[in-house]
């Protein structure tokens, strides 16, 4: 629609408006003018690596060797190879819905059984651990912890991770721990479960990456820190998937890993006012709720007063909005929260104020 000229206003992509840091930008291309343009070790350059290094001991408290370490074309291929390497066909692995739909779909890719803990906005989307407690079973093999969380903002707290720690232990499961999104929690503290409760810090695989923090989605780094044996096997793996990661790419993170922290704090800023921008105007909608999302940079909302009648679902809601009002959303459902639409509001105030105008002008049209 875009393309067409029409003048849509879009709250779909989970992906940072910022330009990305220049630091980072100028390595990379003194890489390509050095002619750092070949193949690199498949799970990373060493200097990568001890970047990573030095933020984990700084940021999350972990203590890791580089041999940990597997860098790959983005956190969602470290997702991927994560599950890969770890389940056997039937394997379920426990997501605290709602989830980011890539988990369920790479599960089932992977040969895996999705087992879905629901959760709602009166616990701000943070399960109970006796709610993951019931979803255990023999064939429990992992669960996907990913706080801050995407779609909801949630930011778990330590009695929860603590929580989900003492049944990996008891139950002898993995964790899987997407942390993403750490830099971008607001009056919120990120913990790391594997520093948090250091017992399970060898059945735990944490993902992190460049694309939310440094606004470098397209570069497509990221990376995941397991055990030594686990790690292994996904270097192994990457090896006759992809190979390395882009290699200058890799020098460019190599600065995002080790500069000042001033870029990073401006953007988080940024979207600390636009979240609290973007709650006010959608909760003076009426029949709209959304509570304030601690961390990511989505409002996940409750539209359901507005479905049943006129639209058949959130996703006939998402549609009608698109094509009446130009505003693109993301329809809670695929993310197992029907009745809610997610809107990034990593884009401009500007655009927050007039979608969100279009949407309420729409709803009461
Ligand atoms: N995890 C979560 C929860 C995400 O929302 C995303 C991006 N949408 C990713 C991982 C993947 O990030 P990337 O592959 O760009 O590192």
């Amino acid at each position: 629609m875009a393309a067409e000229g029409k003048d849509v206003l879009s709250f779909g992509a989970g992906e940072p408006d910022f330009d990305t840091p220049a630091p980072i930008c100028e390595a990379a291309i003194e890489a390509i003018k050095g002619g750092f343009t070949k193949y690199t070790a498949t799970s990373g350059i060493p200097e990568l690596k001890t970047a990573i290094q030095g933020k984990l001991l700084r940021e999350n408290g972990l203590r890791v060797e580089p041999a940990q370490i597997v860098v790959s074309c983005g956190a969602k291929q470290s997702c991927y190879n994560t599950l890969n390497v770890l389940l056997n066909p039937g394997d379920e692995v426990i997501l605290i819905a709602p989830y980011w739909m890539t988990y369920y779909e790479q599960v089932i890719l992977c040969g895996g059984v999705p087992v879905v803990v629901q959760t709602d906005a009166s616990t701000l989307f943070v399960p109970h651990v006796e709610q993951v407690k019931a979803a255990i079973t023999p064939k429990t093999k992992a669960i996907i912890v990913n706080s801050p969380t995407n779609p909801t903002g949630a930011v778990f707290g330590k009695e929860t991770l603590e929580g989900i720690a003492e049944l990996a232990l008891q139950h002898g499961f993995w964790i899987i721990s997407d942390e993403i999104y750490e830099r971008l929690v607001y009056g919120a503290t990120h913990y790391s479960i594997a520093s948090l409760v250091p017992e399970v810090a060898d059945r735990t695989i944490t993902l992190g990456g460049c694309s939310k923090t440094f606004s470098m989605t397209g570069w497509r780094i990221g990376y995941a820190v397991a055990p030594v044996e686990a790690a292994k096997a996904m270097g192994n793996l990457q090896d006759q998937v992809t190979s390395n990661p882009n290699s200058f790419a890799q020098k460019g993170a190599v600065v995002a890993y080790t500069m000042p922290d001033d870029a990073v704090t401006e953007m988080r800023e940024e979207y600390h006012a636009r979240r609290d921008l973007i709650v006010d105007l959608l909760n003076a909608i009426p029949g709209v709720h959304i509570a304030q999302p601690k961390g990511a940079f989505y409002a996940f909302a409750d539209f359901s007063s507005h479905i049943g009648e006129r639209f058949a679902d959130d996703c006939a809601l998402a549609d009608y909005l698109l094509e009446n009002a130009l505003v693109a959303t993301v329809p809670g459902s695929v993310f197992g929260g029907p009745g809610h639409l997610r809107l990034s509001y990593a884009t401009s105030r500007e655009t927050i104020r007039r979608g969100v105008e279009r949407i309420a002008t729409a709803l009461s049209s």
